[in-house]
């Protein structure tokens, strides 16, 4: 058994790792960090102690186990190593949990040989998050090590609203079907907008708009997720930084048979060169926002694209819901952008929902409403921390299975 109080979380991606060690009796951020361009050249390490100097480091990094080594030195010259007693587990982000994993689970050679099962349905995310899993487990052998899965906080999707309308048999034996992502955010943004309003997660019913990188939507009600835009894989919904989201599939066939692109060619071309980045140039909000500001036509374009989508995913989740509680933003372009967030609630006062220009217009930190007092819905802003939930959800299986 473990006293310990400390969880490391480690989000091991295809070319970096992240990590963030946090003490659970009071959520404090003991260190945090990054290595990136692991198995690349010009690999770096920049290392953020709570009480010290951020501390970076240019070195090449031949794989995950390497850059695993690294952050373990790093943490272990803040007297914070893996080997510390106060360490009571590392939690790990795993992007795919299928149909089976809907919950944080202990990580065990069985469990590790399922995730290892679903890499066909998750190629670009499961494998690194493997690696990272394997090599922490080898540094800490006898820690519990805990799995959170992107697609558990939607494994409450109605059957018809996980079913793609295809042949059945041709879904089930290749298991198409709609999983949704950032979950763990969805989980921990829809809850705390709960609090801001001073109610339980079953008490409310919330659409939360998460717009980072990647962008997704979803409907919970009641705490219990219904319904999200993201599908079998990150590439449905909304118009993200770089993919497309919602495309007719017909597009896949027509740029294959019509334009000769190959089937690869395509994957890249709506993963990685479609979205914002597709339509301006651009995939950074900021940059947008700017070039839109000095009149330049195609960011103004794409802007339009990214906030009409937004726009139209949340007049279909009030509907799913029937009655909307919040609106919530979250996630870079949620959490920093104010024109997108007054764009997508432009002229909505008829759903109920209304911005206040000036409580909108504030820069914070903190979950907040940005909605008049006499709005029907609350309009809110909560910044999402993955980690933390990553590290809550680890620590409470933890202490569950010892008791
Ligand atoms: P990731 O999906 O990589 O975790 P984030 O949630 O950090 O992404 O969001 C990154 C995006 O947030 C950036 O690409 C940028 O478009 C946007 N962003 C960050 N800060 C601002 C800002 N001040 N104004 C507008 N957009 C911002």
């Amino acid at each position: 058994m473990s006293a310990g109080t400390r969880v490391l979380v480690l989000n091991a991606g295809s070319s970096s790792v992240k990590y963030q060690l946090i003490d659970m009796l009071d959520g404090a951020r003991l260190a945090a960090g990054l290595a990136e361009r692991v198995g690349e050249p010009g690999g770096r390490l920049v290392h953020t102690p709570r009480d010290g100097a951020r501390r970076e480091a240019l070195r090449p990094f031949e794989d995950h186990a390497a850059a695993l080594e690294a952050v373990a030195a790093e943490l272990a010259a803040d007297g914070l190593g893996l080997d510390s007693p106060e360490l009571a587990a590392i939690g790990h982000r795993v992007v795919h949990g299928g149909r089976r994993f809907t919950a944080p689970t202990l990580i065990t050679d069985e469990v590790l040989a399922e995730v290892r099962r679903l890499v066909p349905v998750a190629p670009l995310h499961n494998p690194a998050n493997i690696t990272g899993i394997e090599v922490a487990r080898r540094l800490r052998p006898d820690l519990p090590q805990v799995a959170v899965f992107d697609t558990a906080f939607h494994a409450t999707l109605p059957e018809y609203a996980a079913r793609y309308a295809i042949d059945r048999a041709v879904a089930d034996e290749h298991r198409v079907r709609r999983y949704g992502f950032h979950g763990t955010s969805h989980q921990y943004v829809s809850r705390a907008a709960a609090a801001l309003l001073g109610k339980e997660p079953a008490e409310v019913n919330v659409i939360v708009l998460h717009l980072g990188n990647g962008a997704s939507a979803s409907a919970v009600a009641g705490g219990v997720c219904v319904e999200t835009s993201m599908g079998l894989t990150p590439l449905e919904g909304l118009v993200m930084g770089t993919r497309s989201g919602d495309v007719d599939p017909g597009v896949v066939f027509h740029l294959h048979r019509v334009g000769g692109l190959t089937i690869d060619e395509i994957d890249a071309l709506l993963n990685r060169r479609s979205g914002l980045l597709g339509l301006c140039g651009d995939n950074d909000m900021r940059e947008i926002l700017r070039r839109r500001g000095e009149g330049d036509a195609d960011a103004a374009l794409a802007f339009d694209a990214y906030v009409h989508r937004l726009r139209k995913y949340l007049g279909a989740y009030y509907a799913v819901l029937g009655r909307v509680d919040a609106v919530v933003f979250t996630a870079g372009v949620g959490e920093n952008a104010a024109p997108v967030r007054e764009a997508v609630c432009a002229g909505l006062e008829g759903l109920g929902i209304v911005v206040d220009t000036e409580l909108n217009a504030v820069r914070s930190g903190d979950p907040r409403i940005v909605s008049p007092a006499y709005a029907r819905v609350a309009v809110a802003v909560v910044p999402t921390d993955e980690e933390l939930e990553i590290a809550r959800q680890a620590f409470a299986l933890v202490h569950t299975a010892e008791d």
